[in-house]
């Protein structure tokens, strides 16, 4: 049964969760990418349990689900909540210190780690924060509430409606996954378990959020072959792959097809990496 002494607010669970190092690998081929990834959500099957979700449990591949049994006489479709343990490979989620910053004040915000200012000119919405309570990182690692802001309302909603069954509900289902941010997220999903007509992702960037369609983060892989030859002697022969992709990248149109001057429903792609030597260059590219 639920033990009523397990009560949290939101901010405590994302300061918790916030702790675990869930970051993706976009490198890895294994499933999930990373096995760190696991720790949060063997916790999250727990607490669920904890809280009374009795089938919750995580599978082999680390996706967490769970039932919050219907208690409305009414029959309505079973609706699901997802949101996504893993942190962005791009910034190191090892050893995050989140700070609270209560009712803050307006302004930029300096970091006591890295010399790092989060500034309202380039984050506008700071601005409607005025008053409110702002966590971020120390500055030296991500903060992660990507997407484990997700994850605490989530957690804390189940908890809510558990604790007040005067709320009337249908079936609702929790679904907790690895490796969104890799773009693998739903690779072993288990979507006949979920049994959920309809699901809403809870993984937006501010209040009253909400969002029904989404680019498609399709990636294609460019690979450049050159021929590399010693310097000293290349000439007529050397072919440097390097240059190969850097034509290529600067064939593309510069007004449009970039996320830097397109919006709403426009098209674009978008290069993420570029690496190489003069023998092959690997390109990444999403739209
Ligand atoms: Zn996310």
């Amino acid at each position: 049964m639920f033990d009523l002494k397990y009560r949290y607010t939101c901010v405590d669970r994302f300061l918790r969760y916030a702790t675990y190092d869930t970051q993706s690998d976009e490198e890895s081929t294994s499933f999930p990418s990373t096995e760190k990834q696991k720790k949060l959500s063997a916790e999250l099957a727990r607490e669920l349990k904890k809280m009374g979700l009795r089938d919750a449990a995580m599978d082999k591949w680390g996706y967490v689900m769970a039932t919050l049994p219907a208690n409305a006489a009414k029959k309505v479709p079973p609706i699901a909540f997802i949101a996504h343990v893993d942190t962005s490979p791009a910034v190191t989620g090892k050893g995050v210190k989140p700070i609270v910053h209560r009712k803050y004040k307006g302004g930029d915000i300096r970091l006591p780690k890295g010399g790092r200012v989060i500034k309202t000119s380039e984050n506008p919405d700071l601005r409607k924060m005025k008053g409110f309570d702002v966590i971020t990182s120390d500055g030296a690692t991500l903060l992660g509430a990507d997407n484990k802001a997700g994850i605490a309302e989530i957690m804390d909603a189940a908890n809510y409606l558990i604790t007040h069954p005067e709320v009337k509900h249908g079936p609702i289902k929790i679904c907790f996954t690895p490796d969104e941010e890799v773009g693998r997220g739903t690779e072993k999903i288990d979507l006949k378990k979920l049994g959920a007509k309809y699901a809403y992702t809870v993984d937006g960037s501010s209040r009253g959020e909400v969002e029904a369609e989404t680019f498609s983060a399709d990636m294609v892989v460019l690979k450049f072959i050159g021929k590399n030859i010693h310097p000293g002697y290349a000439k007529n022969k050397m072919i440097n792959s390097i240059k190969l992709a850097a034509a290529f990248m600067e064939s593309l149109p510069k007004k449009k097809l970039s996320p830097e001057t397109t919006e709403k429903r426009q098209g674009y792609v978008h290069c993420t990496t570029i690496s190489g030597l003069e023998e092959a260059t690997t390109l990444k590219m999403i739209q």
